[in-house]
């Protein structure tokens, strides 16, 4: 059993979708344990999206790179930097205005594999590039090249953690333990 962050972005509930984003979750057979409605503090952005974790900002440079590179896209004439690292940190500024920019809804959703399969039901973090069927793919159209154009962040309509470490991280900065409810769904014997 794992617990994992969803985040509903504000492109996600400044178009009215969180209630289909959510319902495409509980619709698999997971568990909404917790949810609200929220403006993000700075200070809660920061640390969802903390600068120490070099490596992560790391990560997110090189698959814009890679990304770039199969569009055909000049990092430096785009970006003014070839580094992934320094594509990470400008990538990281655009995510905290981004995720603070306006009401988000943050939940927290348990299930067997829960972890997996809501990054599975999300879809590739680039729209154009997340397959149909998938909240990304079936409801946003979004690119690094698009988004990088205009100095901004994807509008990717969600965040989830994207492996059990970074939920048991980020599920805390959200919730307090007393917002976690503990409630039977009526079709889980059924799926036992
Ligand atoms: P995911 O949200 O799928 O876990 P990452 O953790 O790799 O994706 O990236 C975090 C977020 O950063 C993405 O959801 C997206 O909004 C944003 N992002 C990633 N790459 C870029 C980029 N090149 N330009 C702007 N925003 C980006
Ligand atoms: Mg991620």
């Amino acid at each position: 059993m794992e617990q994992t962050l969803v985040v509903v972005k504000p492109d996600g509930v400044a178009r009215g979708l969180t209630g289909q984003i959510i319902s495409r979750l509980e619709k698999v057979g997971l568990k909404l344990v917790a949810g609200k409605l929220i403006q993000a503090t700075k200070e809660l952005a920061e640390k969802h999206y903390p600068a120490e974790r070099g490596e992560l900002w790391e990560g997110i440079g090189q698959k814009t790179l890679k990304n770039y590179q199969s569009l055909g896209v000049d990092p430096q004439a785009l970006l003014g930097t070839a580094d992934p690292k320094e594509i990470g940190k400008m990538v990281r500024v655009w995510l905290l205005e981004y995720i603070a920019s306006g009401p988000v809804f943050a939940a927290v959703i348990e299930g067997p594999h829960a972890v997996e399969l809501v990054r599975k039901l999300a879809g590739n973090t680039l729209p154009f590039l997340s397959a149909p069927g998938t909240i990304r793919g079936d409801l946003s159209f979004d690119s690094a090249y698009l988004a990088n154009t205009a100095k901004r962040a994807i509008k990717n309509l969600l965040h989830a953690s994207g492996t059990l470490d970074e939920a048991k991280y980020e599920v805390p900065l959200w919730f307090t333990p007393e917002e976690l409810v503990k409630y039977e769904r009526t079709d889980e014997k059924a799926m036992r």
